[in-house]
């Protein structure tokens, strides 16, 4: 299971720390040839249409123009390069209506199809794995749309809009999910939560995707793992009311704090955000692999338990 980290122009470049680190990446303007200036390029690599960008806006770009910025992206890429293209859907975020959810949730489906045709037509079977994106509001019409990206031709998917829902219900929802596509072939977009991840792990879905470690450290916030906990800076300005702060670094193996722990407590400029990024991505993972491992325990000791073969045997 890969954990994608989302990444965007002002980013740090997590695959020059991490060079296996899965990225995703949106096909908006201001990501066009910045993959370029990754020393060492992503080994898998998602490229979203940025959809969530559009949301508040009245007019959608063109899916033509859409996918010639993700072509581009790829063209930078190595050939080796793992890469799924995803096309563009209409989010669910901010539609209270259920006659408004029923149409974006049509709408995601007339662009899956349109994108297909035009992602067959390109040649770029060879390079890249398109990827359909299952919106829906409950288990029928997530249900209902998977069937129908089935039946358009995807073999793999991506969920959506499960941010601002409660982490219970979000499970849920992958689960609806996986149930129709397979979890192996299901990625879930745009995760936060510990939670969710145990979730996750649980049900196997192939991946998802997450900016916490840069957002947390926008945000003037350090994670630390082994158990896994959230400080705020001491030093930043923000009117915070929490009580976890601190004020200097904790023990850290990670390639920032080797160098330098104490650069994480500078709240800015951005230089220094992105190295608490860095830091806090290498926390979340190793509780990420904590997990994936604890899980894997759990499951080899209930295989033991059932063995009842014969010590000779062994
Ligand atoms: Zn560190």
């Amino acid at each position: 299971m890969e954990f994608y980290t989302g990444w965007s122009h002002s980013d740090a470049y997590f695959t020059n720390y991490f060079p296996n680190c899965p990225i995703l990446i949106s096909a908006v303007p201001d990501n066009r040839g910045t993959i370029k200036r990754f020393k060492q390029k992503p080994k898998k690599l998602i490229l979203d249409c940025g959809s969530v960008m559009y949301v508040k806006q009245k007019n959608r770009p063109k899916l033509k123009d859409i996918f010639d910025l993700q072509v581009s992206l790829l063209q930078d890429c190595n050939p080796d390069t793992e890469i799924t293209l995803v096309h563009f859907d209409e989010p669910m975020l901010h539609k209270t209506d259920l006659s408004e959810k029923y149409a974006a949730m049509e709408r995601t489906l007339f662009n899956a199809y349109e994108y297909l045709r035009l992602f067959e037509s390109s040649g770029l079977i060879k390079d890249a794995n398109p990827m359909g994106v299952i919106q829906g509001y409950d288990q029928a019409s997530i249900k209902f749309s998977a069937h129908e990206l089935i039946k358009i031709g995807y073999r793999k998917f991506g969920i959506g809009s499960l941010l601002a829902k409660h982490y219970t219900t979000q499970i849920d929802m992958i689960q609806y999910a996986a149930d129709i596509v397979g979890p192996s072939n299901l990625h879930v977009f745009g995760v936060t939560g510990i939670q969710q991840m145990n979730a996750m792990v649980d049900i196997g879905v192939a991946s998802f995707d997450s900016t916490r470690p840069t957002m947390a450290a926008a945000f003037f916030q350090v994670f630390y793992s082994r158990p896994f906990r959230t400080y705020y800076l001491s030093a930043s300005h923000a009117k915070i009311t929490s009580t976890n702060r601190l004020n200097s670094p904790l023990p850290c193996d990670c390639p920032v704090c080797k160098v330098n722990p104490n650069d994480l407590f500078i709240p800015s400029p951005r230089d220094y955000m992105r190295l608490r990024s860095i830091h806090n991505y290498f926390h979340l993972q190793v509780e990420f692999n904590d997990i994936l491992e604890e899980k894997r325990g759990a499951l080899d000791a209930v295989s033991n338990v059932l063995w009842t073969g014969d010590t000779n045997d062994l």
